[in-house]
């Protein structure tokens, strides 16, 4: 069986993954204009008619900006806590109760062929979820917005074989940045995001040797390069003096554009 996997867009100004099988397909959040997420489905010769489900992590505008109207003209069906829910509800009036699907935490369930489990995350807004998706035996953590891993998000990250996790910003960069001095205690605090040091510390410390794909994702246009996010991934590794496996493939998500279609493969 093969699997697809593609980031369409990843960081602060939107956020929005497919994965999909040969029949269906599933977006993890839409923090761009469905526009833009219909065209790049089209350019990957996928129709946005065969996407099953909207799985959300939170109510932040770059992860749900695309709601609106992917429900309303497509009829998509959001899966997502009952407390994300009600957040994103409170901001949009315009999405109705009709194509929403409300997922307890930590609990298996099925949707266009995949297993399907939300954990939570320590982050600024209600409820936050990374989401665990099992495709045959292959074992698929997308996490993008943490302000640490905790004891419950841990085993998630720590089993999967394709792994998209927050390399949000550069710890030096951050640091001696403009932003102002709260915005940066927000982001660097226990629910803001993952600087480049602590996942690569995380990463190396707890290497699991079937990890196949690394995605680095949700990184800072201010605070952050893709250069950066890689070199601190490589020398944390070399500090702790663990190899990084060569079947191992790194790819550094773009912003603003699609990546390359990911195949996996039972
Ligand atoms: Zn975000
Ligand atoms: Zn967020």
């Amino acid at each position: 069986m093969k699997f697809n996997f593609c980031s369409l867009s990843s960081g602060s100004s939107g956020n929005c993954y497919y994965l999909g099988n040969e029949f269906h397909g599933i977006l993890i959040d839409a923090g761009i204009s469905a526009g833009s997420i219909r065209k790049f489905l089209k350019l990957m010769g996928i129709s946005i008619n065969s996407v099953m489900g909207i799985l959300v992590t939170h109510n932040h505008s770059d992860h749900v900006k695309g709601l609106e109207v992917l429900t309303r003209k497509n009829h998509i069906p959001i899966y997502t806590s009952e407390k994300v829910w009600e957040s994103i509800l409170s901001q949009s009036h315009r999405i109705t109760n009709d194509c929403i699907r409300t997922i307890p935490l930590q609990q298996k369930f099925y949707l266009a062929g995949f297993e399907i489990e939300a954990f939570p995350v320590y982050h600024d807004a209600p409820e936050t979820v990374g989401f665990h998706i099992c495709a045959g035996s292959k074992k698929i953590t997308i996490v993008t917005d943490l302000g640490h891993i905790c004891k419950t998000s841990a085993p998630y990250i720590k089993e999967a074989n394709f792994l998209v996790i927050e390399s949000n910003y550069d710890e030096q960069m951050l640091q001696t940045g403009n932003y102002p001095y709260f915005l940066k205690k927000r982001i660097q605090s226990d629910n803001g995001h993952l600087g480049n040091h602590q996942t690569s510390t995380f990463l190396a410390e707890n290497i699991n040797k079937e990890l196949s794909h690394l995605c680095l994702a949700h990184l800072s246009n201010n605070n952050n390069t893709p250069g950066k996010a890689l070199q601190t991934l490589q020398q944390v590794f070399m500090d702790k003096g663990i190899p990084f496996s060569e079947n191992c493939q790194i790819t550094v998500l773009n912003r603003n554009l699609p990546t390359n279609v990911i195949c996996l493969e039972e």
